[in-house]
């Protein structure tokens, strides 16, 4: 029996066109910048986000450090939501290997920051304070339902840092589902960013990869930072090779992810013991509560789980469910007869 897996959208396979692409890349030593395959997905990437240049990096947390080192140096500050992937899920690289101190705020529920309270926690010139030097974003915000963030909010944002001599980094690692739910491109959706990074390897579908782009200068800088990480690919073109199709092939499919994940949440929310909200499902992630007189969040994935449907406990109350490229309508459906089962044998 296959399963159908909704704990990421991490999970999609490469398509046949990738593993076709990845056995013909025309390949070079992309350290020495000569892998073609990987210039040209450099510069797909820079244009479709709109910036000047883009680096190749290993995954999205690389391109996030990457980034965040090349903003600011030993001792500066950033800004960023409490929920935020860079502060929850990422070891706390930025501090640990880049030295960078982070300074949180609540992210309201849709993923946005009260940018009155950024404004407030932006330091003053004295000799008792680190230098902020950074605000970031995510969007979609994965914590906050998978929301995406508005150009309204973004420019918003943007005043805001143009003022306070900041910079602003988007962790856009679904910024392709982002600008699909909210009918919009990319380029106009981080117009106000001078960084933003986005992952291949997630609804892309690509097996591995995420992109850093930003200015000519930020990203020769940038590569410099990915180097002493450890990031330097040599023939890293079978990669980039895969990477090209997603921006060129899997882009325009994200609608089906969230028209899927929608269908998720609202047959979800029919269910008893089952709590949501459908409409804040605008993407491809969807979280729900189940109450205690149901069962514990592990119960549930392990019974799910027993019955080919996999999905990922956030805690003893939540779960999350991503809907992702191969998955279809049908397997929705079955997903959701299944739910119903398993819900309707408690014991
Ligand atoms: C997945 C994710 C990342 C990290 O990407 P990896 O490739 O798993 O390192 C960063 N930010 C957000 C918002 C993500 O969802």
């Amino acid at each position: 029996m296959s399963s159908i897996d909704l704990r990421s959208d991490t999970l999609t396979p490469p398509t046949p066109a990738m593993r076709k692409a990845m056995a013909a890349a025309d390949v070079g030593d992309d350290v020495f910048g000569e892998d073609p395959t990987v210039n040209r997905l450099q510069e797909l990437a820079a244009e479709r986000t709109g910036k000047e240049a883009a680096l190749f990096v290993a995954s999205g947390t690389m391109a996030n450090l990457v980034s965040l080192m090349t903003h600011c140096g030993r001792g500066d500050e950033i800004i960023l939501g409490d929920q935020a992937h860079i502060f929850f899920y990422e070891q706390g690289g930025s501090a640990a290997v880049g030295g960078i101190h982070p300074r949180t705020v609540a992210n309201r529920p849709d993923g946005t920051l009260d940018l009155e309270a950024v404004r407030a926690a932006i330091r003053f010139d004295d000799v008792h304070f680190p230098r902020t030097r950074l605000l970031v974003l995510e969007n979609t915000h994965n914590r906050c339902n998978g929301t995406p963030i508005g150009p309204d909010f973004m420019a918003a944002a943007g005043k805001l840092a143009g003022e306070n001599n900041l910079k602003i980094h988007v962790d856009g690692a679904r910024i392709f589902n982002a600008a699909c739910a909210l009918g919009v491109c990319v380029a106009d959706l981080v117009a106000a960013a001078d960084s933003v990074s986005f992952c291949l390897s997630k609804g892309l579908a690509s097996p591995v990869g995420s992109l850093v782009c930003g200015s000519r200068a930020f990203i020769a800088r940038a590569r410099r930072a990915r180097k002493v990480l450890g990031g330097g690919m040599r023939q890293a073109g079978v990669l980039a090779a895969a990477g090209i199709i997603s921006l060129t092939e899997m882009i325009d499919r994200l609608a089906e992810d969230h028209a899927n994940a929608k269908r998720l949440a609202t047959g979800l929310a029919d269910l008893k013991g089952v709590n949501l909200d459908p409409n804040e499902v605008l993407t491809n992630i969807v979280y729900f509560q189940i109450d205690h007189e149901t069962m514990d969040a592990a119960v549930l994935v392990e019974k799910l789980a027993a019955e080919g449907v996999k999905i990922l406990p956030v805690d003893a109350r939540r779960c999350r469910a991503v809907t992702h490229y191969p998955i279809r309508e049908t397997d929705i459906n079955h997903a959701l007869y299944v739910f119903s089962k398993v819900l309707a044998s408690k014991d």
